[in-house]
């Protein structure tokens, strides 16, 4: 068999011991001399960050790596992930955010292959997509011969191309509704190990192609943690991790891991799917008299627990995880449930030993899979009045999630524990230069960690508006009069701004508080039409204003199209059960709650939300931030969260020289002023 020859450290070292100093020497190299070579721009901040980073991988620790927009922070981890990968000849995993972002980094134009191309480093990148993401052929097969005439056409047409697709994955067929594609796509109820197209089907050959990277594999934050919670497991089963042994792990956009960390240790439970397993059930053919009783049994237990739950939660428009109130009752309803599942489980396994034709072997497989999965959670929820999970409604689905609570202590486990270098990067890890509350939010006391601002000019390139209004505490009185300060801002800016709120219910006041006033530019709202179709319009209508709750990160806009940021309240946490297994955590610990969790929680997103106004050299704007903020007892938390060195205004005055600067010569400016009620 051809064995290919291991990729080469890209500079000379003689044993482990030199390898640090030697990567230490040929990254300079490559910034020093390599890459202005090639036309780019070399960054102190990017230099730093790379050095920082290149010493804690050496030394196996877990890194903290904050960097600023525009710093170059993914060259800065390349630059160590791939010597590192070619010294221990195991890959460096890239856990990315997003499906979107994992492709931009490992795509054709992407930072890996530049990299790859501008350094003749010959680089084997392999992308690991989420499983869900392929469709499975078993499921396919289910509907292979002659479809029926009543059959979906959006199915019909799903199935004629998932065929005709060459890796069987999502993106060769965006536009299948994500009600077909549940249908033909892999989840956790198909199991691979039991399955005779194993090593044949689409996904398991897109598995096979990863788990062979020579140098990286970039994934996202789901399929990393769905691999590190599921590894130790299957590798006892004698089954195959999703993910070959690696070197290290860069969690890109650290600061987004807790969710999808939480979600993949977690079971959901879908009222939908129990019906639907249910149904299938009840319309059996001849079926024993014990599995009608199970199956009539379970249909009460289903109906009762999820009336139950929906009565229990606690509703909150800023959330989509809806928190639920324990009580005896429901608890009582959970566990009959479980126990319904569990004897509807031993029905299944009878039938299938009793060889009854009438569910197929991957049909009783699928139910299995689902009951023992939910019975699980039922059963981690009922134990210890749930003390130990984090429980939730989703307000999307109306599904039922149970979390184990102690996710710091599982990312020990199964992480830290293994001393293999693990580094968070991202733009927003610390609150005013403070890791301690991140730090906490993983389970861990002590990190390395770097910290670099980006590279722009804010204090010339950003003003920061401060106004003296009433407390928001007052509630009526602030609107009206924050109404007012928005009205004058739009007109000094012509536009061109963004509002971002802390209440989606803000939105529709906010409409409705401006509805007597007419602007010459167009006022975008969220609750109106789909997100990327309004960020598309935003980007291209220059004097647009855009408004919303759910644009405080993820939206890129540069340029004179976001040219003021109004923060209309600043973006304190709401009661989410993640973010309230936090406070219980931090008063276990002896802290406040309010200064441990919701103070840098706010931070943190209102630095995310302050970073959608720069994001070029020449970008200039102002930073509005409505809600009071001075003399408030989180007043040095907001300001260290804001772009650090910009100026301070008080008064409107300053801005309009400001703003009008950036319009003049850049084809912004002659438009009207808005009519309406006079400012006060
Ligand atoms: S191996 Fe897994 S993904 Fe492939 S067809 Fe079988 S169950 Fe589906």
């Amino acid at each position: 068999m051809h064995v290919p020859a291991r990729p080469r450290v890209p500079f000379e070292f003689h044993n482990k011991d030199d390898f640090p100093a030697k990567l230490a020497g040929w990254i300079g190299h490559v910034f020093y001399d390599l890459l202005p070579g090639h036309g780019y721009e070399i960054r102190e901040e990017q230099i730093f960050t790379a050095f920082r980073l290149a010493d804690a991988v050496c030394k196996g620790k877990v890194h903290f790596a904050e960097a600023g927009l525009g710093t170059g922070k993914t060259f800065a981890y390349l630059l160590t992930a791939i010597p590192y990968a070619r010294l221990t000849g195991k890959p460096v995993v890239i856990a990315c955010a997003s499906t979107a972002l994992q492709e931009q980094l490992a795509g054709p134009r992407g930072d890996a292959r530049t990299l790859s191309r501008l350094l003749g480093l010959d680089l084997d990148v392999r992308l690991a997509k989420d499983p869900r993401q392929y469709i499975c052929e078993r499921r396919v097969e289910r509907f292979a011969g002659p479809l029926s005439e009543g059959t979906d056409q959006a199915l019909q047409d799903a199935l004629r191309r998932s065929e005709a697709s060459e890796r069987g994955e999502r993106s060769e067929m965006p536009d299948v509704p994500d009600r077909i594609w549940k249908m033909l796509a892999w989840d956790e109820s198909m199991s691979c190990e039991t399955c005779s197209s194993r090593g044949f089907c689409k996904l398991v050959r897109a598995r096979e192609y990863y788990r062979r990277a020579g140098d990286l594999i970039v994934g996202d934050h789901g399929i990393f943690f769905d691999d590190l919670w599921t590894r130790d497991d299957r590798i006892a089963d004698g089954k195959l991790p999703l993910l070959p042994p690696y070197s290290a792990v860069i969690l890109d956009e650290g600061h987004k891991v807790m969710l999808p960390a939480a979600m993949r240790a977690g079971r959901q439970i879908l009222k939908e799917d129990m019906e639907s397993m249910l149904s299938l059930l009840e319309q059996l053919q001849g079926a024993r008299m014990s599995l009608v009783s199970v199956t009539f049994a379970m249909r009460a237990a289903v109906a009762r627990f999820f009336r139950l739950l929906y009565n229990s939660v606690c509703r909150d428009e800023r959330t989509d995880r809806l928190a639920v109130r324990l009580s005896d009752v429901l608890l009582q309803a959970a566990e009959t449930l479980r126990r319904a599942l569990e004897a509807l489980l031993r029905e299944l396994q009878y039938e299938q030993e009793l060889h009854i034709e009438s569910l197929t072997t991957t049909q009783i497989q699928a139910f299995e899979a689902r009951i023992e999965r939910a019975a699980a959670a039922l059963g981690r929820f009922c134990r210890n009045r749930a003390t130990d999970t984090i429980v939730w409604v989703s307000r999307r689905d109306e599904s039922f999630w149970v979390v184990p609570r102690d996710l710091g202590g599982l990312l020990k486990k199964h992480l830290f524990n293994r001393k293999i270098p693990v580094v968070f990067s991202s733009a927003t890890l610390s609150a005013g230069g403070d890791f301690g509350y991140f730090a906490r939010t993983l389970g861990l006391q002590e990190v390395s960690s770097s910290s670099v601002t980006s590279s722009f000019e804010f204090e010339k390139q950003v003003l920061v508006y401060l106004p003296r209004l009433v407390p928001a505490g007052d509630r009526e009185d602030w609107f009206s009069r924050a109404l007012k300060r928005l009205v004058s801002l739009l007109r000094l800016s012509r536009g061109r701004a963004l509002v971002l709120t802390n209440y989606p219910s803000d939105v529709r006041k906010i409409r409705t508080g401006l509805k007597n006033y007419r602007f010459p530019f167009e006022l975008l709202w969220e609750d109106r039409a789909e997100r990327g179709y309004l960020v598309e319009r935003f980007r291209k209508e220059v004097s647009s204003v855009l408004v919303g709750a759910g644009f405080w990160e993820g939206i890129d806009v540069p340029g004179e199209a976001l040219s003021l940021l109004v923060i209309w309240r600043l973006p304190f946490p709401p009661p989410d059960p993640l973010i309230e297994a936090r406070r219980r955590e931090a008063e276990e610990q002896g802290l406040d709650p309010v200064t441990a969790v919701d103070y840098p929680e706010m931070a943190l997103r209102l630095k995310q939300g302050c970073g959608r106004l720069i994001r070029k050299r020449d970008d200039r704007g102002v930073i509005a931030i409505l809600e009071p903020l001075r003399g408030m007892p989180w007043e040095h938390v907001a300001l260290e969260a804001l772009p650090p060195g910009a100026g301070i205004a008080a008064s409107l005055a300053p801005l309009s020289r400001f703003l009008n600067q950036k319009t003049s010569g850049a084809g912004g400016g002659g438009l009207p002023p808005a009519t309406g009620p006079a400012e006060r």
